[in-house]
Order: C-alpha cells, then structure tokens, then sequence
C-alpha cells in the first residue's frame, strides 16, 4: 500500500479546490471500488477526498417534470426511492440487479458513474494493460476475454464497461451535472463515457478536480413501459455477460417510441439507435423484436472466448422487448 492522505470535504467548492492543488488526489465517495483498486496497487493516489458527506442525497422533482438524483445517494435509496419505483422503473431494476445488498448501501449514484472496468487484466499490475499503463499493451486480447466487449471496442482495449446503472440512465436519457474548476456543465450521458480508441485509460469527459453533483432525468410519461434484463453466470451478485435496458411507448400496438441500452457487449454503456429505427413505427410483434436485435448486434465483433455474447445479447434484448410489449398490452 502508497502512502495517501485523507481529508473530508466540507463541501462542493472545498473538495474540488483541494483536488484542483493535488494532481495525484482523487474522490472517494463509498469507497467500494477504489479501495480495492488502491489495494491491487492500480491507483495510488497521494490524498483522498472524501466527499460522501456532501448535501447531495437528494431525489427532488425538476419544474420541468423530470427528477435531479444526488451524486451521493446511496445505490439502494435511489433503487427504492418512489418517484424512481413509479415513473423510473427501469432505473430501479438496473441498480437492483447490481452487486450485493451491502455493496448497494455503500455504493454512490458518482461512483457508480466512475466505476472502473472488471477486466481482470487491468486488475493485475502484472499484466499489460493500455488502460492502467498507456502504451504498455493489452493482455486481453489476446487472452482469455470471455467477459469482454463486442461493440465499440479498438485494438488497444476491449473492456466491457461494468455497470448496470450507467445501461438504464442511457436509455432514460439522464443527463450528468457536475461542477469544476472552470464551473458546472451539463452532460448528455451518452457523451459522459468515452470510447476506448487510442487513448484507453481515458474513460469519461471528467476533468480532474470536476465531480458529478446529481444525475437528471427527463420527464418520463407514464405511456412509457420499461424494464431491465440482466443475464450472468450466477444468481447471487456477479456482472452482466449482457443486459438490456428497455423503454418502449406502444400506442395500438404500434411502438411508437423506443429507448434501446446494451450493458456487458460495449466498452460504454451502449445505447442502440440501430435498434431503436427499427423499432420506431413498427408493429409490437416478435419479428420487430428480431429485426431489432439483429440491428443492434450488427457491428459486433467477437474476440476469441466471447462470441457466445453476441447471440445472447440479441435473445436479451428480444426478451427484454418482449416482456415490455406485454405489460403495455401489446401482442408479443
Ligand atoms: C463484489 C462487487 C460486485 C459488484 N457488482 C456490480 C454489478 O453487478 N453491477 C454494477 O453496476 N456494479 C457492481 N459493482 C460496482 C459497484 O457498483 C461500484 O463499486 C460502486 O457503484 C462505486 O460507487 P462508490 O460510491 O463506492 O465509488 P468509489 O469507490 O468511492 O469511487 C469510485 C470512483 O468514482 C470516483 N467518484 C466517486 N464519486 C464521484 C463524484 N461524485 N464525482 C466524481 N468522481 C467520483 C472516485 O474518485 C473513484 O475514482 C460491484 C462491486 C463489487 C466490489
Ligand atoms: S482490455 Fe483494456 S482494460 Fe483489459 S487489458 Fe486490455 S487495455 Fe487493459
């Protein structure tokens, strides 16, 4: 173990000062992934900035009829807060379906933005890994890559991004706020997270010294039905081989609004506009769904040991799309 400081931040504006003075400080919210990541030597920061107790636990409701959920809410409260259950279901699914109860209690809505890849090669700092160490290579991909992406991915990385949250925020078009040294911005999370390209360990738009304040989601008209589907090896608490966050509007049958995400096949949670034209316009029938699913999959390209996502990803999604159709009253 480096030796680190710690401080908590009395505040938005303290936290980010102290880290703006710091170039090796980082964040820690829960702490449930960087402290592992601090005990495999992957990061060494200098100091911790410890932000959990910043005033931002709250889920209130926007005038524009949209929710803002705090960076620092606890996974669980946001999974079992009402506004989420009623007009956000899918969101609810998503986190629900991620880690352990008590991991859920620890983890925060930031950190499960921030979370970084379960690429077990990225964990071991005796392997290559463009990602920890830029330049250095990628042992995965010529290794053993069951669990890694089909879609977006580059010759210098081929990680899934992990997180279950991150698929649901993108199908419900939730927008990051965050605020820094040069002020706050608003951002699409379709562009919060990076794809790997040449620059890997470049994971997010995140300065250094700006922090996630709150996640903002649009209103979300009750017409619309959604749910979130998650395949893994085991029942209890592992990641997805693949997942499908979907949120559908079905008037008469005919779907006339779609919001497609993919989790475990893309190096960002993936959103399918592919799967989403197909969709848009057409009957709620299961050859729709299998149009849809062959359309989102249409650019995978499968490493050595994880061809079997690519199938599986599409039956998700055709379930996924499926059991939507079915609560909204449509045939399939
Ligand atoms: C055994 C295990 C199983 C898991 N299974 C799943 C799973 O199935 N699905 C899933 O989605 N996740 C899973 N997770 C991951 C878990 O959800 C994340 O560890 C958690 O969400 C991280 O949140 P945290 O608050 O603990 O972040 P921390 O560990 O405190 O921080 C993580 C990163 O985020 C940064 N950060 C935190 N908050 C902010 C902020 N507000 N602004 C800017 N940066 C910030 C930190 O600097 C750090 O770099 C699992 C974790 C474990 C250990
Ligand atoms: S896939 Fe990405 S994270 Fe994994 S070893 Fe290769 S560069 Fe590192």
């Amino acid at each position: 173990m480096n030796p680190f400081t710690y401080v908590r931040a009395a505040n938005s504006d303290d936290a980010i000062a102290t880290l703006t003075r710091e170039p090796q400080a980082m964040f820690i919210a829960g702490g449930t992934n960087i402290l592992d990541l601090m005990k495999e030597g992957v990061h060494t920061p200098s100091q911790l900035v410890d932000i959990r107790k910043l005033p931002s636990t709250e889920i209130v409701t926007k005038d524009n009829g949209g929710i803002r959920i705090g960076a620092t809410l606890r996974n669980s409260d946001a999974a079992y807060n009402s506004l989420v259950q009623e007009r956000y279901p899918v969101l609810s699914e998503a986190i629900l379906a991620g880690a352990s109860a008590q991991l859920r209690n620890m983890a925060t809505v930031g950190g499960n933005l921030m979370q970084r890849t379960r690429c077990s090669y990225f964990h071991d700092t005796a392997f290559a890994c463009n990602k920890r160490q830029p330049g250095s290579g990628c042992a995965a991909l010529e290794g053993f890559n069951r669990m890694h992406a089909v879609l977006g991915t580059s010759e210098h990385c081929i990680a899934a991004h992990p997180s279950d949250m991150c698929v649901a925020l993108v199908a419900l078009d939730a927008v990051v706020q965050t605020q820094g040294p040069r002020g706050e911005r608003s951002i699409p999370i379709t562009d919060f997270h990076l794809l790997p390209g040449e620059t890997p360990h470049l994971e997010t738009v995140l300065e250094h010294g700006e922090i996630i304040t709150a996640v903002d989601l649009p209103e979300m008209p009750l017409a619309w039905r959604s749910h979130y589907l998650k395949i893994r090896d085991r029942a209890s608490y592992a990641f997805a081989l693949v997942s499908a966050a979907v949120v559908l509007e079905i008037d008469e049958e005919v779907i006339r609004n779609a919001r497609i995400a993919l989790g475990g096949v893309g190096t960002k949670p993936w959103r399918s506009l592919e799967a989403e034209q197909v969709l848009v316009g057409a009957p709620a029938t299961q050859e729709t769904f299998t149009a849809a699913a062959d359309a989102a999959m249409q650019e995978a390209r499968p490493y050595r040991h994880n061809q079997f996502k690519i199938e599986l990803a599409k039956r998700t999604l055709e379930e996924a799309l499926k059991t939507v159709a079915a609560i909204s009253g449509g045939q399939a």
